[in-house]
């Protein structure tokens, strides 16, 4: 592309993009397209010639842009928030135009040194503990994939990196530790380490959703008689349903005794922890082997990014390093070649985008927005806890509400619980029918909740205070 093409439709992208950013209240928040309604729409062989860059624009407009649900929309509740913000965009158009590889510190000093930094930033900003040195990965499953293999690796002597699962580390199944509400990353990881699904012990949860550390224990003893290995447990600092937290010290102080390699997952979570008042969700992290948490949920910066800490950098390489003639340098003693940090070689040049973020908002400026969130959540939930038609199926810790609707809560009698699901069910329908608000479903303890998370850049109290009129008005209209 002429450079001056390139100028002209670049100004013009911005100028989309900042519109897009203040206009986007403006859009359905979910898609309302049916299966197969973009696909139609694109052509299905490739183009022979090069088509005008104003065609393409177009196109994006006509085809993509109602394919889009609004991530960034202030009404997007659903899920975990994937938030952005303008200095990270603006990072990401840089990366962009460098198209940096950061796979070896040669390959971009700046890149492995800016990686390096930020990552130390952010675990002063979260206090996690002097030791842990960390990477930036894709994605949290990524890290925890990666952990898993450092675990497996740890206990096994680097036995199975060299001569394979059926090689001279073969023996009794190696077991992993998770609490029923885990994510399902751990179980992919789990069956891509080879250690295998039936493997994966799911520990029991108290009536917060929270691991009970005294049925880890119990499982690690049964299985220690039974010949099986234990190798690892995973803690989850934010469950995806219900943000439930497990306690750290007393499951660190488990992994300690046993010899089990101590994972947190924190994906959503770890963010809460820049805030001073948050930080006990994190208390006996100092316990753990490795740490995960994404700036891509919840702390303004681009999916993907996701910090991936670990107090053995030494295991980390020796699990992940494997060092061709063609990718030697002269420096390898001297610097961090991020390709020993995980599982691809390539990498890309994520640091820039934290390092605009952390320094256009600065401590404070984040800690604000997270606040705000965490307010937001408990007055929705205040909102929840008064009402009628409603009632709150799990605590709300941070800035996620699980709840359902329910007006027969007081009666004496009233619908049985698989009625109560289909009638949440088809609410859930309605209110996201309507466009105005995205919100997602889980189920905790068996029961169908609708699930309302707070985590938009752009969320206001009206936002919140919109949500909730839709629910409560979709929920009058279901009786
Ligand atoms: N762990 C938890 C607790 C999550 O909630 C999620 C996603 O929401 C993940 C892991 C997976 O995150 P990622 O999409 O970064 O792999």
């Amino acid at each position: 592309m002429d450079p001056d093409v390139f100028r002209r439709f670049g100004h013009e992208v911005v100028e989309w993009v900042a519109e897009y950013l203040r206009d986007v209240e403006r859009y359905h928040v979910l898609s309302p397209l049916r299966p197969g309604d973009v696909r139609r729409k694109i052509p299905p062989a490739p183009p022979g010639r090069g088509e005008p860059m104003d065609a393409i624009l177009a196109d994006f407009k006509e085809v993509i842009l109602p394919g889009i649900t609004h991530w960034n929309h202030p009404r997007f509740f659903a899920y975990f928030p994937a938030n952005n913000s303008g200095p990270s965009i603006l990072a990401e158009l840089l990366c962009a135009g460098l198209g940096v590889n950061a796979m070896l510190w040669q390959s971009s000093p700046a890149a492995t040194e800016l990686e390096e930094a930020v990552m130390d930033w952010l675990r002063q900003m979260l206090g996690l503990p002097d030791g842990f040195r960390g990477a930036i990965q894709d994605t949290a499953s990524t890290a925890t994939l990666c952990a898993l293999l450092c675990a497996r690796e740890r206990l096994t002597g680097f036995q199975v990196n060299s001569s394979g699962l059926g090689g001279a580390a073969a023996g009794s199944p190696l077991r992993v530790y998770a609490s029923r509400e885990a994510h399902s990353s751990v179980e992919k990881g789990v069956r891509i380490a080879g250690v295998g699904s039936e493997n994966l012990v799911l520990v029991s949860v108290d009536g917060a959703y929270a691991m009970d550390p005294r049925d880890l224990e119990a499982r690690v003893g049964e299985d220690l008689r039974r010949g099986f290995r234990p190798c690892c447990v995973v803690a989850t600092v934010g469950t995806t349903s219900s943000t439930a937290l497990d306690p750290l010290r007393p499951i660190g102080e488990i992994a300690r005794r046993h010899g089990l390699w101590l994972h947190v997952d924190a994906a959503l979570a770890g963010s809460a922890a820049i805030l001073p008042e948050m930080r006990w969700i994190l208390d006996g992290v100092e316990l753990a082997d490795s740490f995960v948490f994404n700036p891509h949920k919840w702390l303004f910066t681009n999916f993907d990014c996701s910090a991936f800490f670990c107090r053995h950098p030494e295991t980390v390489t020796a699990t992940f390093s494997v060092l061709p003639e063609y990718l030697k340098t002269d420096l390898d003693r001297q610097v961090t070649n991020f390709r020993d940090w995980g599982i691809q070689l390539g990498r890309r040049f994520r640091a820039l985008k934290l390092w605009f973020v952390l320094r256009y908002y600065g401590l404070d400026g984040l800690q604000a927005r997270l606040r705000t969130h965490l307010s937001l959540a408990r007055e929705f939930k205040g909102w929840v806890e008064e009402s009628q038609d409603f009632e709150l199926m799990a605590p709300v810790p941070l800035n996620t509400v699980c709840f359902r609707f329910n007006p027969w809560k007081d009666a004496a009698a009233g619908p049985d619980e698989e009625e109560l699901d289909r009638m949440n069910k088809a609410l859930l329908d309605r209110v996201n029918g309507t466009g105005r608000i995205f919100i997602t479903h889980t189920r905790l303890g068996g029961r169908f909740c609708l699930r309302l998370c707070v985590g938009q850049t752009q969320t206001q109290r009206r936002h919140v205070q919109e949500a909730w009129d839709v629910i409560e008005e979709a929920g009058r209209s279901g009786c």
